[in-house]
């Protein structure tokens, strides 16, 4: 009920009750996000101060909370001693409650115990939103997604194996997973193989849900710097679409609800991979012929 700066949530999460448990992102460093540089030191919100915006929000929307989103960027690397009076809290008053849900880095997943993400789940945290954005390694490290793990060789796929490792640690402890993936990540020079590593990465990952970003370039990130200095070039539509074709005709998840619905994307796409996979490609493919329309530039989101 009391949020700190600008606060950002999933699509899917739209009806939920964000509850701002931690202030910014612990990692704060991928090159193209701006969404926490206006807090640029991240802090766990006091305990006492959570909990009342809990009791607060009881008040005002009663039973009709029926999902539950724990903000900021990362807040699944809360201490184990917030996370339980938080989630024993928000099931003791939302009687209605279905959903609990958080933003999670890979080293966030791994730095946890089997047994402490085992008991998360047992309190109500079901769902874990990852984004490793591309699973093209190079992509990978030039937006810098995340820490090299200790003892990691600068020639192994690090950042991909971590992502992995995370998924398969987080399913087996019971929880689903939500990935997303950032069209233009690699810009032009790594398109390509940008949407061929990120297809291989969704196979591997094995997500319940799975869904597309389209990168705009904000300005002062760093990647607007590197944009402006090293000649980085945003793919234009049709190839961002494209990666899009070939993460959706190779992606091999065993059942995700794949979603294009974020404000940023060209075109809204919604089904079940593999499912749905030829009508979504077919469907892509009319865009890339110009017998679908886009949605208009000036209606995007970042
Ligand atoms: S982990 Fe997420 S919130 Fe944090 S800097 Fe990267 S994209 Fe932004």
């Amino acid at each position: 009920m009391r949020y700190t700066g600008k606060v950002y949530r999933p699509p899917s999460e739209a009806n939920s009750y964000i509850l701002q448990a931690t202030i910014g992102c612990s990692w704060n460093n991928c090159t193209y996000c701006d969404m926490y540089r206006d807090k640029p030191v991240f802090r766990q919100r006091p305990l006492a101060e959570s909990l009342e915006d809990i009791a607060m929000a009881g008040m005002e929307y009663g039973q009709s909370v029926e999902k539950v989103f724990v903000a900021d960027g990362d807040a699944l690397i809360m201490p184990m001693h917030h996370w339980r009076p938080i989630l024993r809290s928000l099931a003791d008053t939302f009687s209605g409650l279905r959903s609990v849900s958080c933003y999670a880095t890979a080293t966030n997943i791994l730095e946890k115990t089997e047994a402490e993400l085992v008991e998360l789940v047992s309190l109500g945290l079901g769902l874990l939103y990852i984004g490793p954005e591309s699973g093209d390694e190079i992509t990978m490290r030039r937006i810098a997604k995340g820490p090299r793990p200790k003892g990691a060789s600068r020639s192994e796929g690090y950042l991909f194996d971590t992502h992995v490792a995370a998924a398969e640690k987080a399913k087996a402890a019971g929880f689903k997973i939500s990935t997303i993936f950032l069209l233009g990540a690699g810009g032009v020079e790594r398109s390509e193989a940008h949407a061929h590593g990120s297809a291989k990465l969704v196979t591997a990952m094995d997500p319940n849900f799975l869904s597309a970003l389209t990168l705009t370039v904000v300005p002062n990130t760093p990647l607007h710097r590197t944009q402006e200095n090293s000649g980085w070039v945003l793919p234009e539509v049709p190839q961002l679409l494209g990666e899009l074709r070939i993460i959706v005709a190779q992606a091999r998840p065993t059942n995700a609800l794949f979603r294009t619905n974020h404000a940023s994307n060209y075109l809204p796409l919604a089904g079940r991979l593999p499912k749905d996979r030829q009508r979504i490609v077919d469907t892509l493919d009319l865009a890339l012929s110009g017998e679908i329309p886009l949605r208009p530039e000036w209606s995007r989101g970042l």
